[in-house]
């Protein structure tokens, strides 16, 4: 199956349901992590084709979402010095934070520039040399090598005007707090395949060995999902729990390993704070000792004050499983897509903008 409407045939969709149906006999709960999942869910109505035995709940896999307001706070404070030019993925520009957005600042004249990869922000860097460029490092596993690549570009070509604001995070410490918290009781986890095509599947293993979850790395088509459902539908009536993968094209158990040696070299783990979720140790990643010149944070003098959430979200909640957007009272009311109160809404990967515009829990 090499092309992408092989993933989306509907008599393979068929025969999987039913199969889902005919074997699914215990009540479960499971849970996508993956922002990326949670549209291919909605988009293609699988919560409603699954046996009623079978609950779905998204988690926290969206990285706009889950970067907290204070961080953001930081991106916007240093979007305000003169001379400075903030490079960004254009996915955070409406992200709103404790007191205003990239998109308002930069309607204020900040130089907030949105860019498509790291090698943007670089060339920007090369060719403003009297200016900083502080490219937006936001996202998890999957875009960190290649962040960490421009990192050693710009060493290699003398670049001094380049910074990195590390915002990056690491799902597996993550999911373990989400487990410890004891909030959200699983009975299996959809793992994400982005993440897993870098890290590969190991890294899941505590999940089956400590908890006795059973895990299935998938892909982002319909069938992928299907597919990952069924395997877990199937541990979960031989009383398995395991690490498989149901995404063998992108995915392979000891993961992407020359970009595993990049992060490494260039980052190292550190506390970070997650919305919804809190400060979780070794979750996130800064700029090892060698370079730090490159680290906006140590490089400019910043005081965002302190972070509050918007009155009303329930982002945080949502993010961990507790609660989902129709649980919200702003959804589809004050809170949607063109005028968005929190992230979960403004990221295309965000459960609420799934929701709404894919209709779960949309009351109008
Ligand atoms: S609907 Fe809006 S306000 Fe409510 S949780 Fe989602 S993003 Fe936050």
């Amino acid at each position: 199956m090499k092309f992408i409407t092989e993933f989306r045939r509907s008599e393979l969709a068929e025969g999987l349901i039913s199969q889902i149906h005919r074997q699914s006999k215990t009540p479960v709960r499971f849970m996508e992590f993956c922002g990326g999942h949670t549209v291919t869910i909605f988009r293609y109505g699988i919560r409603q084709l699954l046996s009623k035995t079978i609950e779905m709940v998204s988690g926290p896999g969206c990285p706009v979402c889950v970067t907290a307001n204070a961080d953001l706070d930081k991106a916007i404070a240093l979007s305000q010095i003169p001379e400075v030019i903030i490079a960004t993925f254009g996915d955070m520009l409406k992200v709103p934070g404790s007191h205003s957005s990239l998109q308002k600042v930069r309607a204020n004249d900040a130089d907030v520039r949105v860019v498509y990869s790291t090698t943007n922000a670089l060339e920007i860097a090369a060719e403003n040399p009297t200016e900083s460029v502080i490219f937006l490092g936001i996202g998890f596993e999957t875009t960190v090598p290649t962040i960490a690549a421009s990192i050693l570009q710009a060493e290699e070509r003398g670049i001094k005007n380049y910074y990195i604001l590390s915002m990056h995070k690491l799902c597996p410490p993550a999911i373990r707090a989400l487990l410890d918290s004891g909030e959200v009781k699983l009975d299996g986890l959809i793992c994400p395949g982005h993440v897993s095509a870098i890290i590969g599947s190991h890294p899941w293993e505590f999940i089956a060995r400590d908890y006795g979850i059973p895990c299935v790395v998938s892909g982002f088509e319909p069938l992928d999902i299907l597919q990952c459902i069924d395997m877990l539908v199937a541990q979960v009536e031989n009383g398995e729990s395991k690490v498989e993968i149901a995404y063998r094209r992108g995915v392979r158990p000891e993961g992407n390993q020359q970009a595993l040696k990049l992060m490494e070299q260039v980052f190292e783990p550190c506390l970070a704070e997650w919305r919804g979720i809190g400060e979780v140790p070794d979750s996130g990643l800064r700029l090892r000792k060698e370079y730090q010149h490159f680290d906006a944070e140590l490089a400019f003098d910043i005081d965002p004050g302190p972070p509050y959430e918007p009155k009303g979200c329930i982002c945080g909640d949502i993010l961990r499983g507790v609660k989902t957007p129709a649980d919200c009272k702003l959804f589809g009311k004050a809170c949607t897509p063109e005028y968005p109160v929190g992230p979960c809404m403004v990221s295309s990967e965000g459960s609420c903008s799934a929701h709404y515009l894919y209709g779960e829990g949309f009351e109008g």
